[in-house]
């Protein structure tokens, strides 16, 4: 199944808030430590992320940051669309027409004519100026009978994706970044809903977005993984979480994905990261389950605008957590 040409997608467009890193600084480390124990928010130089432990198809987060939002739960719920297909490359080109190189980061859902089934899609992929690619993408999914979570690193030419994505995209070049240490979770929030409500109460009714990784490690997290696509309709979030497999994850995982500080009527995800790891473990994030020996280290920018393509016509708030 071919993907649906962006040309032929709605497309809005906002500017966001764009505050000072060092703003950024402040605002973060001021809400972050009621959540955490210990916490350190700088402005760094962006060191290498292609290295381990973050494993990024791109060196940097700079250059055009862009927060892109595309489709949406009401493509999945409650019966899924699978006409909904999109290509990364196509979306790299569209919202970075002049960039050298495009990197893009973040979670949706994964190319489902890929291996006949649904999954998770950890996207990370480059695409250079020639129009070769660096794909890191990876997809989660739950093995048919012993419902196991097993995860792929997609093939190099896969670059589409299903339904729905949030994706930070920037030229993924070296520049100036936040880099976000905390352990020690003192709060039921989660660490990203931590950083947007540190992010609100600073910035107030100002729309700011922001994307990025992070890395959870020494304890473990509460994620899903979606099944295969439900033959009967899903009306509720009670529906779609006995729909979803949970799974505890062991760190060390690597999440990619954006938050902004509202809604600004697009019809947004508020919060969105996927992550997966070297030992098999990928899937959506919601909070991590061992408050006490949690640490999460970050590397965010924030985006100059937001770009909400293919917006569904009949939209819902269903699945959204
Ligand atoms: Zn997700």
């Amino acid at each position: 199944m071919s993907a649906i040409s962006v040309e032929k997608l709605q497309w809005k467009e906002k500017p966001l808030y764009v505050p000072s890193l060092s703003e950024m600084v402040t605002a973060l480390s001021t809400g972050l430590s009621e959540n955490f124990a210990e916490v350190s928010v700088e402005e760094v130089e962006c060191p290498d992320l292609t290295a381990a432990p973050f494993h990024l198809a791109s060196s940097g987060l700079s250059g055009s940051a862009t927060i892109v939002d595309v489709g949406g739960p009401p493509f999945l719920l409650p019966l899924v669309d699978r006409t909904k297909i999109y290509d990364l490359v196509d979306i790299a080109h569209k919202v970075l027409p002049n960039a050298k190189d495009v990197y893009l980061c973040g979670a949706g859902a994964g190319p489902h004519p890929l291996i006949g089934s649904n999954c998770e899609g950890i996207f990370n992929l480059k695409v250079n100026e020639d129009g070769s690619v660096v794909n890191e993408t990876h997809i989660a999914r739950v093995t048919p009978g012993d419902e196991l979570c097993d995860t792929q690193k997609v093939p190099h030419n896969e670059t589409k994706f299903a339904l729905m994505a949030n994706l930070y995209v920037s030229e993924g070049q070296k520049g100036k970044v936040l880099h976000v240490k905390c352990k020690k979770r003192l709060r039921a929030d989660n660490f990203i809903t931590a950083c947007q409500n540190a992010v609100k109460r600073a910035f107030a009714d100002k729309h700011v977005g922001v994307g990025g990784v992070f890395i959870l490690k020494n304890g473990n997290a509460h994620q899903h993984v979606m099944r295969d696509f439900s033959k009967i309709p899903l009306h509720t979030n009670e529906d779609v979480n006995n729909w979803l497999k949970f799974y505890e994850m062991p760190g060390i995982l690597i999440a990619l994905g954006t938050f902004v500080s509202d809604d600004m009527d697009l019809d947004l995800r508020l919060q969105h990261f996927h992550s997966f790891s070297k030992s098999n473990w990928g899937g959506h994030y919601h909070y991590d389950t061992t408050p006490n020996t949690i640490e999460y280290e970050a590397y965010f920018n924030v985006g100059q605008r937001i770009i909400r393509i293919d917006p569904p016509v009949v939209t819902h708030q269903v699945g959204r957590d």
